[in-house]
């Protein structure tokens, strides 16, 4: 069915920003100790959204401090006194959730369907789960009493501004801990948003602290002798030099880090149902997804048929401003990734790939990329073995079950897998094989806050999300 009314852009006016920002700590909005400042840039248009504070090492240790302070009386709240608050964190979150996906889109250029639609119920998702667990504790099998870590450092990255804070924030302060959390600097707005949404909730002072700044800040935070749990999503280079910090000491650390992700389409396969899971796998979110399928392995006998299907389903890909309700693809979120985006794309051409991506006419200003197609890949191109994070999809070919697996775990990652397949003892059979912390049949990309996440090699360790994210805040 097509419809010919095309709904209005999302309105910019929904969101009040503010020409600047300082850090969140114990409560209060105060500029960083040494009045150091960024600029946030809307990556659509150029725009410099606000300038936030930039924390330096004392502002870490002042936000360590609140955070230790709150953390006596938090962890000492029973847990259906911290439920009411995760409760009403998770109502003012849907309540606000135009205002935040307009923001989101505004900061991170990702498409408002996407912001509005995924991002945000998510949150909310994230938040009503773990208040459901705070009273429970005592009763899920882990001894009676079982005790939270204290203050926990967390790290995030800009591809999922506020869900990967929730998927932070919502466990730790279930099971008691309190949080210093730290953003990613392209993407700093929403978590500000949400420390309003704390003091709108009536959080007690402290428990959640918000500081702004670059990859120091984070190294600082990290380090910090009265951190007890570090929680990192982001690159693999930056988890494996969270790793060396955090050895040696008593910190307990979950790392979430990259992905190459195979998503295998056997023959018996629905073409056109694979070809939207391959669609939202790599084209979702610009491909700033770290369980992206940006491997498709697809079964040689259905190759010609399924890449003409895919090719002309690309063609209906719309490109552009994310706040357009019509947009599909919105902008890549930073100057530097789409340079690292561009470096591969062109490594994947010098190697041999043949590079193919629809006619679309990408905007003047901001950070574009078109969606993209390399097909003759090798598992020796660059453009297989590297994580692109863009809007990028190799293409390799295999002959039996066997070769699938395979190839699909000849990669230093291990984050997830999509089968495509009528044939349920295949999936199973798969799924034991490939080693890979989420895999998904007939489908891709779908996500719910009782399902743990996580990776094995080097995609990281811990879960988040599930039971088993409340172990990683926990002495069980
Ligand atoms: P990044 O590692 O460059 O940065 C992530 C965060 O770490 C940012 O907040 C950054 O300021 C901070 N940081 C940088 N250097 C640091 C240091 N030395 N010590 C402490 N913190 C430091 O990653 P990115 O470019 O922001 O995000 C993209 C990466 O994140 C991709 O590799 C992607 O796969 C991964 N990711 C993984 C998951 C997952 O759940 N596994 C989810 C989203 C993104």
């Amino acid at each position: 069915m097509t419809f010919d009314y095309a709904p209005a852009p999302e309105s910019r006016a929904v969101v009040d920003i503010a020409p600047s920002y300082g850090l969140f700590v114990d409560g209060e909005f105060a500029p960083a100790s040494d009045g150091k400042v960024f600029k946030t840039v809307s990556p659509s248009s150029e725009e410099v959204l606000s300038e936030v504070a930039q924390a330096s090492g004392d502002d870490v240790d002042r936000a360590v401090k609140a955070a230790r302070k709150a953390f006596e009386k938090w962890s000492a709240l029973p847990g259906a006194e911290r439920a009411k608050y995760l409760f009403r964190i998770a109502r003012i979150i849907q309540e606000r959730s135009r205002e935040l996906a307009v923001l989101e889109s505004l900061d991170n250029g990702k498409p408002i369907r996407e912001s509005r639609d995924a991002d945000l119920p998510l949150v909310a998702a994230h938040f009503f789960y773990y208040a459901g667990w705070a009273d429970k504790l005592d009763h899920a099998g882990y001894g009676p009493n079982p005790r939270p870590l204290g203050v926990a450092g967390q790290v995030i990255p800009w591809n999922f501004p506020l869900l990967m804070l929730a998927w932070k924030i919502a466990p730790a302060l279930a099971t008691g801990n309190t949080v210093v959390l730290k953003p990613a600097e392209t993407t700093p707005l929403s978590a500000l948003f949400f420390a309003d949404i704390c003091r709108q909730a009536g959080l007690p002072k402290g428990v959640v602290n918000i500081l702004t700044g670059d990859g120091s800040t984070g190294a600082a935070l990290v380090a910090h002798p009265d951190v007890n749990k570090v929680a990192f999503t982001g690159s693999t280079g930056v988890g494996k030099a969270i790793a060396r910090t955090v050895a040696g000491t008593d910190k307990k650390v979950t790392l979430e880090l990259g992905g190459k992700a195979a998503n295998i389409v056997f023959d018996d396969a629905p073409i056109d149902q694979a070809v939207e899971g391959i669609v939202n796998g790599i084209f979702f979110n610009q491909g700033h997804v770290c369980c992206a399928g940006s491997r498709l392995l697809v079964q040689e006998s259905v190759q010609d048929e399924l890449l003409d299907a895919l090719k002309r389903r690309m063609q209906t890909l719309r490109v552009g401003d994310p706040l357009d309700k019509n947009t599909d693809i919105g902008a890549i979120n930073s100057a530097e990734q789409l340079a690292r985006i561009t470096a591969l794309v062109d490594a994947g051409e010098a190697e041999g790939a043949e590079r193919w991506a629809p006619a679309c006419e990408l905007p003047t200003s901001g950070y574009w990329f078109a969606p993209t197609l390399f097909t003759g890949v090798t598992q020796a191109h660059r453009i297989a073995r590297e994580e692109i994070f863009g809007p990028v999809l190799s293409v390799l070919t295999f002959r039996t079950p066997e070769e699938a697996v395979a190839k699909a775990n000849n990669t230093p990652y291990g984050l997830s897998a999509g089968i495509w397949t009528e044939k349920g003892s295949r999936i199973l059979w798969m799924a034991n094989k490939l080693r890979a912390g989420v895999i998904w049949s007939n489908t891709f990309n779908k996500f719910d806050p009782a399902s743990p996440f996580g990776g094995y090699k080097e995609s990281g360790y811990g879960r988040e999300g599930g039971r088993h994210g409340l172990e990683a805040y926990l002495n069980v």
